[in-house]
């Protein structure tokens, strides 16, 4: 390995990549926009403690805390709210969002990898038809190998020729416009329960959390649509009516960012360019939780990167980490993805019948607390499990089309991840991405009015 790499933004992938690549002797550079002190945000987040163990990254042991069990509250004032039970050993690392990144910048400055901060890309360097480098504010960095790790606005991957078939942009329902704030918290109101996530809550697609704290309240809104601030006020002020605690000075935060929420990119190489992480939408799409599968796809990257040892980095060389993220990860990610489009289609009708029904259950809430639960409890549930939750809302005919379309939908995409072509061709590569991405234009506009054969049922 004697080439040399630029990981371009201090991503979470990034970083990870940078550590496990200088750790193995690399020459390692990365290239971020903010100072040192200044990267990620003002704000705690929640990484799976696991994600650490399976990145190869060492646990931050002082933040690892026991999971805050999450209330699902449909809000309609009539539907009970139903709670998870965190199992025994339901432990997870919350740390603050700039903590975070220091620690992994700590541990990639320990083991040899250069930075370079305040700096801005704005461009790929292109040369034919190789990434060679990028263009910033300083100037140009020319490199063997670019990882792209500039998140979900990406300036490389957007600016990527149309032929090396790297999607560039997003649709719509693909980015959840997301406010995070923290707010005083009202002394002496009533115990209640400390995280309360609200779905569906006024009436469009979206979801809220409140989360109740010893000193302060946590509160995220998240639209699909344009977010304004007439859902801050309006939002915040409905909360307030059932969570008295919920305080009126703001504390900390306040800024709306976009979080990727779909499946993973379907092209995630290119001669002498990786995109990793938000950048390559490597989120859990119905949390728009990336931190855990960024950290995991950069050792996959960084073993790919040591693996090529004549340091081509090219496409092909390169595409053992596109097909062992897809084994590792992203075949989960794009199965859950499909949770993410059924959400799309709801209403709060919808929600509150299913629960009702018991068709949305504690089962399936216990099962949203560990990384994999809910996957794995769908696709082992039997032929007869879904059969009997049909016939429980059968004469509901269109939320029962919507609900039906999910196993048919897995079903589809299950062979789809299974062909992902174990060699590269660019023909084959290319053959492949574009059934994948047909594949979920095509559901985004499945709906209730499509006719789904009653024998199915
Ligand atoms: C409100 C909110 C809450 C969230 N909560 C969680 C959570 O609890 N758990 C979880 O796992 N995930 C959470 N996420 C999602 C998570 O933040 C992302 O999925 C995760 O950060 C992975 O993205 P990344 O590291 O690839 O990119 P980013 O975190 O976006 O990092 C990109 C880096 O590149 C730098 N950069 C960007 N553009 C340029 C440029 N032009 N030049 C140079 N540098 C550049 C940025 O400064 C930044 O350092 C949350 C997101 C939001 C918005």
């Amino acid at each position: 390995m004697n080439g040399k790499i630029l990981i371009a933004g201090g991503g979470h992938g990034g970083l990870a990549a940078a550590y496990h690549l200088a750790k193995n002797g690399a020459d390692v550079t990365v290239l971020e926009a903010n100072s040192r002190f200044n990267m990620g945000w003002n704000q705690p987040d929640s990484v799976n403690l696991n994600c650490f163990e399976l990145a190869d990254i060492p646990v931050p042991l002082s933040y690892v805390v026991k999971r805050t069990p999450i209330t699902l509250c449909v809000g309609d004032g009539v539907t009970p709210n139903i709670s998870q039970v965190v199992p025994e050993d339901g432990y997870t690392v919350m740390i603050e969002r700039k903590v975070l990144c220091q620690y992994l910048v700590q541990l990639a400055m320990d083991a040899g990898a250069n930075f370079i901060f305040n700096t801005k890309i704005e461009q790929p360097i292109i040369l034919g038809g190789r990434v060679c480098g990028v263009q910033t504010d300083k100037g140009a960095f020319y490199a063997d190998m670019v990882i792209d790790s500039c998140g979900i606005n990406s300036p490389l991957r957007r600016a990527l020729p149309a032929k090396l078939h790297i999607e560039r942009t997003l649709e719509g329902y693909d980015v959840l416009h997301t406010y995070r704030a923290f707010y005083s918290k009202n002394p002496d109101c009533p115990p209640t329960e400390p995280y309360k996530v609200y779905v569906f809550e006024d009436g469009t697609v979206g979801m809220q959390w409140l989360i109740t704290n010893e000193e302060d309240t946590d509160v995220l809104i998240a639209r699909f649509r344009e977010y304004t601030d007439a859902d801050t006020v309006i939002t915040i002020e409905k909360m307030k009516h059932e969570n008295p605690q919920l305080g009126d000075t703001l504390l900390r935060g306040g800024h709306v960012v976009d979080i990727p929420v779909r499946q993973p990119l379907s092209v995630l190489v290119a001669d002498g360019y990786a995109a990793i992480g938000d950048s390559a939408f490597m989120t859990y799409s119905v949390k728009g939780s990336g931190v855990g599968y960024a950290m995991q796809a950069g050792k996959i990257l960084a073993k790919t990167i040591m693996e090529d040892t004549e340091s081509f980095y090219t496409a092909n060389t390169l595409w053992s980490y596109q097909v062992n993220f897809f084994k590792e990860i992203g075949k989960n990610a794009s199965i859950i993805a499909l949770g993410k489009v059924f959400m799309t289609k709801l209403t709060t009708q919808d929600v509150a019948f299913l629960l009702k029904e018991d068709i949305i259950n504690q089962k399936m809430m216990d099962a949203t607390a560990t990384e994999n639960g809910l996957v794995e409890l769908i696709t082992q549930a039997g032929v007869s499990v879904i059969k009997d939750k049909m016939m429980r809302f059968f004469d509901n005919k269109e939320l029962r089309n919507k609900v039906l379309n999910v196993p048919i939908w897995i079903a589809k995409l299950l062979p789809i991840l299974s062909s992902l072509p174990e060699k590269y061709d660019r023909d084959e590569v290319k053959k492949w991405a574009d059934k994948y991405d047909n594949f979920y234009d095509s559901i985004r506009s499945d709906n209730a009015e499509n006719v789904i054969d009653e024998e199915l049922i």
